[in-house]
């Protein structure tokens, strides 16, 4: 017979041999049912999961659903079927069950951001771009923010389930690409990385004779320049979509094939640019062109969700490693270099000001798109069309402001007293919790 070696009158008795079968979650099991044993069930467990941020159709949580398919919400999970299931995905389920994600009170916070959504939603001023007729119809009262943290905790409010063009958020995603297949020194020894003062879409070079920095067109069209070279277009333009697929957890990518041809149609500035670094020397050897160039619009055509894209902004601000799959896309220090340059260059000429006001490292693009990034903490993606005189989302600025006036977020805000008083919605920014 099996020895007990426990027993106590709330618990089940715990038996040697489920410890010899190797349940290495067993105390985990067993201190989250101490006090009352049958609170670990489906449905329990499910709840904790919701209440932190992790979403359904979260990747992590596919086996724990395989597991539980027969199974009824209340019926309790069994010490092996526990184990089981963290066997899986321990990490995820230790830090759900322990209370101890990114962002611990989740509930408040994603409330913050709801007041915040609701109190920007009335702003309209602003007017949508109007440069290609396809982006002019787009419904202007559209408005998404959605949130993702390292952890995968994930809120959305608004709009968040409408696709829309990445426009020059797919930027920054170029130039990490660039970065991560040829190293910075090839890189940079064809684009700089220094703000230029001038529209991102001013015909003008820096005094080697490259585009300033690859958030504006010319540098865009540059680091474009350079991914797959040698792939013909169909692959190369697949190769980025499937970068923003590993980005955004597996999130559904689309294409605007209207877009696209507008964007050609209307392109009298960007084949001027890219005349100019040819004549320039800037490209690197045997670039096709034209080819690049039609490869940079089908870029800026990709449509994403907010939900999707809060999952790639979060992806950047957990230096590359998608919070959702636990995939690394990017090398930390590619990602360190691409926000370092957003921080600097990412909001056209608003660039310096947003740097000053937010402090913190974003991208923005004219289909009113917002990439913001919160480095060890989050990922927040904001999409409303219409756009300040500099070409800026005007909600998805207010939004920056009225995030950076409740917590304590900017960049420098931690040498100020006053706003160390501010909440952080996080455990600990700098310290990363892997
Ligand atoms: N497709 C646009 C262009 O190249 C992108 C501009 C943008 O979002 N700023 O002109």
């Amino acid at each position: 017979m099996e020895k007990e070696i426990k027993k106590d009158t709330n618990q089940k008795p715990f038996l040697a041999s489920e410890t010899k079968k190797n349940y290495k979650h067993a105390p985990l099991y067993r201190s989250i049912s101490n006090e009352n044993y049958s609170k670990i069930s489906y449905k329990n467990i499910l709840k904790k999961f919701e209440v932190m941020g992790i979403q359904k159709d979260d990747p992590r949580l596919r086996y724990f659903f395989e597991n539980m398919k027969d199974k009824k919400l209340d019926e309790k999970v069994s010490d092996e079927s526990f184990n089981d299931i963290l066997e899986n995905q321990s990490k995820l389920f230790q830090k759900v069950l322990k209370g101890n994600l990114a962002v611990p009170d989740f509930t408040s916070f994603s409330n913050e951001i709801k007041d915040i959504y609701k109190k920007t939603r009335t702003n309209n001023q602003g007017k949508v771009a109007d440069y290609i007729p396809q982006l002019k119809r787009v419904d202007p009262g559209m408005y998404g923010i959605s949130v993702c943290t390292i952890d995968g905790q994930r809120y959305s409010i608004g709009d968040t389930n409408e696709y829309f063009c990445v426009q020059s958020t797919c930027k920054p995603i170029n130039y990490c690409i660039a970065l991560d297949d040829l190293g910075e020194d090839f890189v940079h020894k064809h684009v700089g990385h220094e703000p230029s003062g001038k529209g991102f879409n001013e015909l003008t070079l820096n005094d080697r004779g490259l585009p300033h920095n690859p958030m504006i067109n010319s540098g865009a069209i540059m680091t474009s320049s350079m991914l797959k070279p040698n792939l013909n277009i169909a692959d190369r333009f697949d190769y980025v979509l499937n970068m923003w697929k590993k980005l955004s957890g597996s999130h559904r990518i689309g294409f605007n094939n209207s877009v696209y041809l507008s964007e050609k149609q209307t392109a009298d500035r960007n084949f001027a640019l890219s005349y100019f670094m040819r004549e320039n020397n800037a490209f690197p050897e045997n670039t096709n062109l034209l080819e690049v160039l039609e490869f940079y619009f089908q870029c800026c055509s990709i449509e994403i969700t907010t939900d999707a894209m809060s999952i790639v902004a979060g992806t950047l601000a957990n230096g590359g490693v998608c919070p959702t799959t636990g995939i690394k896309v990017f090398h930390p220090e590619t990602v360190k270099n691409c926000l370092s340059l957003m921080y600097s260059c990412g909001m056209y000429d608003f660039s310096g000001e947003f740097a000053f006001r937010i402090g913190l490292p974003a991208k923005s693009g004219v289909s009113g798109a917002v990439l913001l990034v919160i480095p060890n903490v989050m990922g927040i993606a904001i999409w409303s069309p219409k756009l300040d005189s500099l070409g800026n989302s005007v909600k998805g600025l207010h939004f920056c402001e009225e995030l950076i006036k409740k917590y304590s977020l900017h960049n420098y805000d931690t040498l100020i007293i006053s706003q160390q008083s501010k909440k952080r919605p996080s455990i600990s920014p700098l310290s990363k919790r892997k």
